[in-house]
C-alpha cells in the first residue's frame, strides 16, 4: 500500500540516549552512602533488599548464583537450558539453602544397628558432622557425631551406633524460631536439634551450621516461608514450564523472550499469567507501545533490545532502543499502574546501574559483572598466564546448539545454520559473587549519596541528567595515566 508520507520524513527522528550518554546531576545532600536504602520491588509482591538481578543465562545463573545473590538481598534467575525437571531440582536447591529447619527427606541419619566404622564413612560422604539415629518408624533414638567416635578412643569400629550415640536427645517442635533454636543450643552445647512430631518422630533437622550461614546473611532475600527467593526464565509458550516451576516454589517467573512486543507472545504471557501463582515479569520490551500492551497484567516489566554486553541483535537485525531512553519511557507507562521496571543488559561499571534507575527502573539485570564469578556455571580457563570464564549470548550459535535458541525465534529443523543475535566469549575470572555484589551495590549507594537520596523511590524522583559530549566521556574515564594497579570496580574498555 502506498503511503503519502514522503520518506525523508522519516529522517526527521528523536534522539535515543544511552549509559555514556548521561551523567548524574550532582546535588544538596546529607546522605552518607552508607545510610542509603537500596531495597527495591523487582515486581508486583516480590521485594529485595538489594536492586539486582543476575541474568538468566547458561554462563550466569543456576542454582550457586541464585543462591549467591538472595544471600546477598538480590535475585538470580535461573536460565531455561535446561530441562524442566532439572529446573524444578534447581529451584528446590535454591528453597533448601538456607532453610531453618532441613526437611526430613534431606536429613542424614544413621540407624541403632549400623557400625561405628559405616557411620564414619557415611557422615563424610555426605558432607554432614552428626546425624540423629532413628528406628525403622523413624522415632528419635539418639543423635551420633564425629566427637561421639573419633577416634574410636571409647568404641571400637565394629561396634554398633547404640553403644556411642548420645541417647538424651535434645529436640524440639516444628514451630522453633532461630532465636530458640539457638538458645537451646548455647545452653546444652549441641550442634544440631532434630524436629520431632507430638510422637517423637524424626520430621527435620536444625544445625548449628544453618543458623550461623542465616546469621552471617542478614540482608538475605526471603519468601514469606523464610527461604531464599528465587526467580525462573520460563519461554513465552512454555506453560508446562511455567506451572512446575511455580509448583516447585519459583518466586518471579520471567518471559524470557527477545522481543516481547509481538501479539502472540502477549497472549501467551497473559494465560501464563493466569495459570500460576508466583509473579510474572514479562520482557523484553524497549518502547513505551510494548509497554502498554502489558501493563494491564504484568507483575513487572523488563527492558533491554539489544544493549547486552554479548548481543549482536542491533547490528544483526538493525533494531534496537539505547537502553537509557528504553528505560525512561517505559517506566513512564509502567508507573500509571505502578508496575516495576527492570533495566536488563548493557551495564559495565555501577555508575551504569545507578543510571538505569534514574531512568525510572527499580531494579538491574546484568549478565557479563557476573559471569566471571566462582559461582557462574562453567570452569575456569587460563589463557596467556590469565584466568578467565566463559560467557556467551543465549542468541550465540553454541548457546542455541544446547537448546535456548527459541527466545530468538530460530531453529535449525531443517538443518538450515542458525542466524545468532549473540556471540560466544570469554570474561576475566573475578572471585566471588559477593565482592562484586560489594563493589556493584557500594557504587551505587555513592550515586545516592551524590544526588541526595536516602531510598530508591527518593533517589528515582530527585536525579537529573546531564548530557555527556564525547569530550566529556573521555574526561569521565581515567586519563592521561597509565593504570599500574587494578581497581577492583574499573576495569578499561578493551
Ligand atoms: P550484559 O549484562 O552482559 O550486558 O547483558 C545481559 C543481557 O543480555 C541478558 O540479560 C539478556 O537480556 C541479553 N542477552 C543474553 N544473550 C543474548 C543474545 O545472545 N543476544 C541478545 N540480543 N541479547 C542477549
Amino acid at each position: 500500500m502506498e503511503s503519502d508520507r514522503p520518506f525523508s520524513e522519516k529522517l526527521e527522528v528523536p534522539e535515543a540516549l544511552t549509559f555514556d550518554d548521561v551523567l548524574l546531576r550532582p546535588k544538596e545532600s546529607r546522605i552518607e552512602p552508607d545510610d542509603a536504602d537500596v531495597s527495591t520491588r523487582v515486581s508486583k509482591n516480590v521485594e529485595l533488599n538489594i536492586p539486582i538481578l543476575s541474568a538468566a543465562m547458561d554462563t550466569v545463573t543456576e542454582s550457586d548464583t541464585a543462591i549467591g545473590m538472595a544471600r546477598e538481598g538480590g535475585l538470580g534467575v535461573l536460565h531455561r537450558n535446561m530441562d524442566i525437571e532439572t529446573m524444578v531440582a534447581e529451584i528446590e536447591r535454591i528453597k533448601r539453602a538456607d532453610e531453618l529447619v532441613i526437611d526430613r527427606e534431606n536429613v542424614v541419619t544413621a540407624s541403632p544397628e549400623q557400625t561405628i566404622a559405616e557411620v564414619d564413612t557415611m557422615m563424610g560422604q555426605e558432607g554432614v558432622s552428626g546425624a540423629p539415629v532413628v528406628d525403622d518408624d523413624d522415632t528419635v533414638l539418639g543423635i551420633i557425631s564425629g566427637t561421639d567416635i573419633r577416634p574410636y578412643l571409647e568404641v571400637g569400629e565394629t561396634d554398633e551406633v547404640r553403644e556411642a550415640m548420645t541417647d538424651e536427645v535434645i529436640t524440639a517442635g516444628v514451630d522453633i524460631e532461630a532465636r530458640e533454636a539457638l538458645e537451646l543450643m548455647y545452653e546444652y552445647k549441641i550442634e544440631r536439634v532434630p524436629i520431632v512430631d507430638d510422637d517423637d518422630t524424626l520430621v527435620g533437622l536444625v544445625t548449628m551450621q544453618g543458623l550461623l550461614q542465616r546469621r552471617e546473611n542478614q540482608d538475605a532475600a526471603h519468601d514469606g516461608d523464610g527461604q531464599l527467593v528465587c526467580g525462573a526464565a520460563v519461554g513465552p509458550f512454555e506453560t508446562d514450564r511455567a506451572t512446575a516451576a511455580d509448583e516447585a516454589g519459583a518466586d518471579v517467573l520471567f518471559i524470557d523472550c527477545a522481543h516481547a512486543h509481538n501479539l502472540n507472545v502477549i497472549e501467551s504471557a497473559r494465560e501464563i499469567k493466569d495459570a500460576v501463582e508466583a509473579d510474572v515479569v514479562v520482557g523484553n520490551v524497549g518502547t513505551s507501545e510494548a509497554a502498554a500492551e502489558v501493563v494491564d497484567f504484568a507483575d513487572g516489566i523488563k527492558v533491554g533490545i539489544g544493549p547486552g554486553s554479548i548481543c549482536t541483535t542491533r547490528v544483526v537485525t538493525g533494531a534496537g532502543m539505547p537502553q537509557i531512553t528504553a528505560v525512561a519511557e517505559v517506566a513512564d507507562v509502567a508507573a500509571q499502574e505502578d508496575v516495576p521496571v527492570i533495566a536488563d543488559g548493557g551495564i559495565r561499571y555501577s555508575g551504569d546501574a545507578i543510571k538505569a534507575i534514574a531512568a525510572g527502573a527499580d531494579a538491574v539485570m546484568l549478565g557479563s559483572y557476573f559471569a566471571g564469578t566462582e559461582e557462574a556455571p562453567g570452569r575456569v580457563i587460563t589463557m596467556n598466564g590469565k584466568k578467565y570464564k566463559q560467557y556467551r549470548g543465549m542468541g550465540s550459535v553454541g548457546a542455541m546448539k544446547s537448546g535456548g535458541g527459541d527466545r530468538y525465534l530460530k531453529d535449525d529443523e531443517d538443518g538450515e545454520e542458525f542466524v545468532p543475535e549473540g556471540v560466544e566469549a570469554a570474561t576475566p575470572y573475578k572471585g566471588t559473587l559477593a565482592s562484586e555484589l560489594h563493589q556493584l551495590v557500594g557504587g551505587m549507594r555513592s550515586g545516592m549519596g551524590y544526588v541526595g537520596a536516602a531510598t530508591i523511590p527518593e533517589f528515582k524522583e530527585r536525579s537529573e541528567f546531564v548530557r555527556v559530549s564525547s569530550a566529556g566521556q573521555t574526561e569521565g574515564h581515567p586519563h592521561d595515566v597509565m593504570i599500574t594497579d587494578e581497581a577492583p570496580n574499573y576495569s578499561p574498555d578493551e
